[in-house]
């Protein structure tokens, strides 16, 4: 009975220390590294300026740094995919190349060096999610014309959460190859196609998230469902279960559209709210993760947009161009290593900082 008696106590001691054991373990285990980067397609200043004069208060107004990139490419004009492959490799390169340098060889990206150090990865975006600036993070081609091949590299680069539009370049049926490319991709990821079922699907905690809501890109942002902020809510719910940390990069597509289209200023509003409100999503993240480092960026500015007065005294856009300018973009950022990202940088030398945030 005695023996009995002593064996219990020391097997409750040894319970009694296992908690504390834990809590030092989790001491000794590094912060996780997590890194956010959003990318507005097309996003000048007079982007920003309508959604403040629409909204009067926006999210993006809490990141304490701000900044103004010079987004020439090897042209002083660039396009969306030498733009973001700067942002992915930190390397200035050609206009139309997808993760590739001047001489059309592969570089790194910053979503491969994350991978390769253990941190879940994340791409979302509005458009196919093949297209050029979500491409650049995720594949190497000469052209961004090139979206099969894109979608073949993407299914193998064993992303974490994928979300956006482009199904087409998936499926069998509408391949050249006919490659079954979403079959390949279901072994792994859960997949979603319905918007409602996005957010439930992704609190449950898969192991990897796909979700494809539409054949090309998605539809505007009145109306778009699921919004860039419910993406973004859902791939921070499957990245943040890794304890390594995440790379995730979340692409407003669409104001690029409406800047090419020179569209109504109402309707560049609407693309700019929903981009906010999913920076937004990321802040309120952050707010009780302190580790996560958020920056907001532009690939060039789309349109030559300019607020201008209306005969009623309102305001209304006037646009110079229906395409690219090289004006300078806005950058804005906060958490660990903002302050790296404030003064007048280039897009490569953003590039060059996000690699060494996910280094960290
Ligand atoms: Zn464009």
């Amino acid at each position: 009975m005695k023996a009995i008696y002593r064996y219990t106590v020391a097997f409750l001691a040894i319970l009694a220390i296992q908690p504390a054991a834990h809590r030092l373990e989790a001491q000794q285990r590094r912060t996780p590294t997590r890194v956010i980067l959003f990318i507005g397609d097309g996003v000048g200043i007079a982007y920003w300026t309508a959604a403040l004069f629409a909204a009067d208060a926006l999210s993006v107004q809490k990141l304490p740094v701000v900044g103004l990139v010079d987004t020439r490419s090897t042209s002083y004009i660039t396009d969306s995919a030498a733009g973001a492959t700067a942002y992915a490799t930190g390397v200035r390169t050609y206009n139309g190349a997808i993760g590739v340098g001047p001489d059309s060889l592969p570089r790194k990206t910053v979503l491969e060096i994350a991978r390769e150090r253990g941190l879940a990865t994340g791409l979302v975006a509005t458009s196919s999610i093949t297209h050029a600036t979500p491409a650049s993070f995720a594949a190497h081609v000469a052209s961004r014309a090139e979206e099969f091949e894109i979608a073949s590299q993407m299914a193998r680069q064993e992303i974490t959460v994928l979300l956006g539009g482009g199904r087409r370049f998936f499926d069998p049926a509408q391949r050249p190859d006919g490659q079954d490319l979403l079959g390949q991709m279901l072994r792994s990821y859960t997949y979603v196609t319905s918007p409602d079922s996005l957010l439930p699907v992704a609190k449950r905690g898969p192991a990897r998230l796909l979700g494809l809501f539409a054949e090309q890109g998605m539809p505007k942002a009145m109306g778009r469902s699921p919004s860039l902020a419910d993406m973004t809510l859902a791939a921070l719910a499957v990245l943040t279960r890794n304890p390594e940390g995440f790379f995730l990069m979340v692409e407003g597509s669409q104001p690029d559209w409406r800047g090419h289209e020179n569209a109504p200023l109402q309707e560049v509003i609407d693309e700019m709210l929903d981009f906010d409100q999913a920076i937004g999503a990321a802040i309120e993240y952050q707010r009780g993760r302190p580790e996560t480092l958020i920056v907001v960026v532009a690939d060039h500015e789309t349109g030559g947009l300019a607020i201008q007065p209306d005969s009623t005294g309102m305001i209304t856009g006037g646009y110079t161009t229906n395409s690219h300018t090289g004006e300078m973009v806005p950058l804005f950022a906060g958490g660990p290593g903002a302050e790296r990202f404030a003064g007048i940088l280039t897009s490569s030398r953003v590039g060059e900082l996000l690699i060494e945030a996910v280094k960290r």
